[in-house]
């Protein structure tokens, strides 16, 4: 099983074992705890003996370098090394050194010996990774290389992604942790048991964590189903920017653990260009969703883009094929099911889009595709003349709502989205004749446009619905099974509050 080592952040042995997270931890199976030395105010031989009596020998101590980030300037190697050699005789599975430290007598006894370097700066290229991880690995005691970079974007951690496949299903040797920090390198924490670490790390529940970017133990447990992953799991991901609080890998990992699939989820902050992403990442990824802001970019990577994609302008969908990327998009049909749910067939119905941006015209041609007469009001008059033009939809006026009727009205634009949550792309005057509004926006579930529509007498669709159908179309079109909807849908609510 690959362990989850959870880093300790308190700032003395007393807080540690006092808290009862740690308590919990302690000889978990499937967990480590990292006992950070060079953080306790108060570590003595008598205070580090009654940390190794509740943590060993599930635990990997490391007494951090000054100049890797070690809290402790001044305290000698020698010292420093004494209290590690103590850590080896009292029988804990990992000893944490840095690379640069001279071993001199110590002995590692039947601990693992990971010896590390980190760089928290910035991230080497190829070249430099190969020259480190060879001199490191070149030491005879190493049981494990640990090498943690600091990426500025997650173009910078293709190199560590290159080195970790080269190495990868190499025999014999110390085993490669190569980690990148921050969000641009949470696939390397995640994956780290995929490509032969034998731990990666996490936090505690309320900790800061020891390196930037670290997940909770919960999170890499429980949503990555880290102690699972295994080395032929397909990796899927979603590419966006921002991406932190996308839903989808909750949604999509919960869609693979409850069918028992393998495979694993991730989110990807891509700040350029989508293909250059694509370029670097491309062959471990299985599949992806695509969001803001790269929905149209993405089309350029792709070996081919089916019809639907094509008359909306905009992929969320890459499927990997023999061909190359095959890019689809769910939202259009998503938006289609959630009106149909609603309305029953949406032939001959008169629909109005209010936005004229890539969600106005997703959900313009979706509903279009099933016969639905498409109309759109949009700020900025001439987006929804050219929306107007492309899709034959018709546009109308903002003044001349009252006087409309609509079967149903849909809010593409971003108005009454967290936190401008008193916004509404419809005030009350301007309500036209219609008995169904659905609003996209789905950060709150209940916007203040839906609270309007139901003081109303209105039924509502709540945008979080088209999230969900959106995924669960993603998921079948990669995996080729029924989606799991009810525990996609829970979850999802359960994360929305
Ligand atoms: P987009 O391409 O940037 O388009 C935004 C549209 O909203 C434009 O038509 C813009 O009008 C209008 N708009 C923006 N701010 C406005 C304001 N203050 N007042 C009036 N109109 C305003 O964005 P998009 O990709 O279409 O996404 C828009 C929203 O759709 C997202 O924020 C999201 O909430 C929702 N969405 C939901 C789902 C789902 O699964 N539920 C999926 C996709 C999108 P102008 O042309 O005048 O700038």
């Amino acid at each position: 099983m690959n362990d989850i080592c959870v880093a300790t952040h308190q700032a003395s042995i007393k807080e540690l074992l006092d808290d009862a997270e740690f308590a919990g931890l302690a000889n978990r199976a499937g967990f480590l705890v990292e006992l950070r030395l060079d953080f306790f105010a108060d570590l003595s031989i008598e205070s580090f003996d009654l940390a190794l009596n509740r943590f060993a020998p599930r635990a990997v101590v490391t007494f951090r370098h000054p100049a890797e980030g070690g809290r402790r300037p001044g305290v000698s190697d020698a010292e420093r090394l004494s209290y590690l050699q103590r850590a080896a005789d009292r029988g804990v599975e990992y000893i944490d050194i840095e690379a640069r430290t001279a071993l001199g007598a110590f002995n590692k006894r039947a601990a693992k010996l990971i010896l590390s370097h980190h760089d928290f700066h910035r991230a080497p290229s190829l070249a430099e990774l190969r020259e480190l991880w060879q001199r490191i690995a070149a030491q005879p005691a190493a049981d494990v290389v640990k090498i943690a970079v600091m990426p500025a974007t997650v173009l910078d951690t293709a190199p560590v992604l290159q080195l970790l496949t080269e190495l990868h299903g190499n025999s014999g040797g110390p085993r490669p942790l190569l980690l990148c920090m921050e969000e641009a390198g949470l696939w390397s924490r995640v994956l780290a048991g995929r490509f032969g670490a034998p731990l990666t790390y996490a936090r505690g529940a309320g900790a800061p964590g020891t390196a930037p970017g670290q997940l909770t133990w919960r999170a890499l447990s429980d949503t990555y189903r880290y102690h699972d992953i295994r080395s032929d799991w397909p990796v899927y991901g979603v590419l966006g920017n921002p991406v932190g609080h996308s839903l989808s890998p909750l949604m999509h990992n919960t869609a693979l653990r409850t069918l028992g699939l393998p495979g694993v989820y991730l989110p990807f902050k891509v700040d350029g260009d989508p293909a250059e992403f694509l370029r670097s990442f491309g062959a471990l990824l299985s599949g992806c969703s695509v969001t803001i802001p790269h929905k149209e970019t993405v089309m350029a990577a792709c070996a081919e883009v089916d019809a639907g994609a094509a008359a909306i302008g905009a992929v969320n969908t890459l499927n990997r094929t023999p061909a190359g990327w095959s890019g689809s998009n769910t939202d259009a049909p998503a938006a289609a099911d959630c009106l149909e749910d609603a309305l029953g067939s949406l032939s001959g119905k008169r629909v109005l889009v209010i936005g004229a941006g890539g969600a106005a015209r997703a959900v313009v041609c979706g509903v279009q595709a099933r016969g639905a007469d498409a109309f759109v009001l949009n700020r900025t008059r001439e987006r929804a003349e050219a929306l107007g033009r492309e899709t034959g939809a018709t546009v109308v006026d903002a003044a001349a709502l009252p006087g409309l009727s609509f079967d149903a009205v849909v809010n593409t634009t971003p108005l009454g989205m967290h936190p401008k949550i008193a916004a509404t792309p419809l005030e009350e005057s301007q309500f036209p004749k219609c008995g169904l509004i659905f609003d996209t926006v789905y950060n709150p579930r209940r916007t203040r446009l839906l609270k309007l529509a139901e003081a109303r007498g209105c039924r509502t669709i709540e945008g979080v619905s088209m999230f969900i159908a959106q995924g669960v179309r993603q998921f079948e079109l990669w995996t080729g099974r029924t989606a799991p909807r009810d525990a996609m849908t829970q979850v999802v609510l359960a994360a929305l509050g």
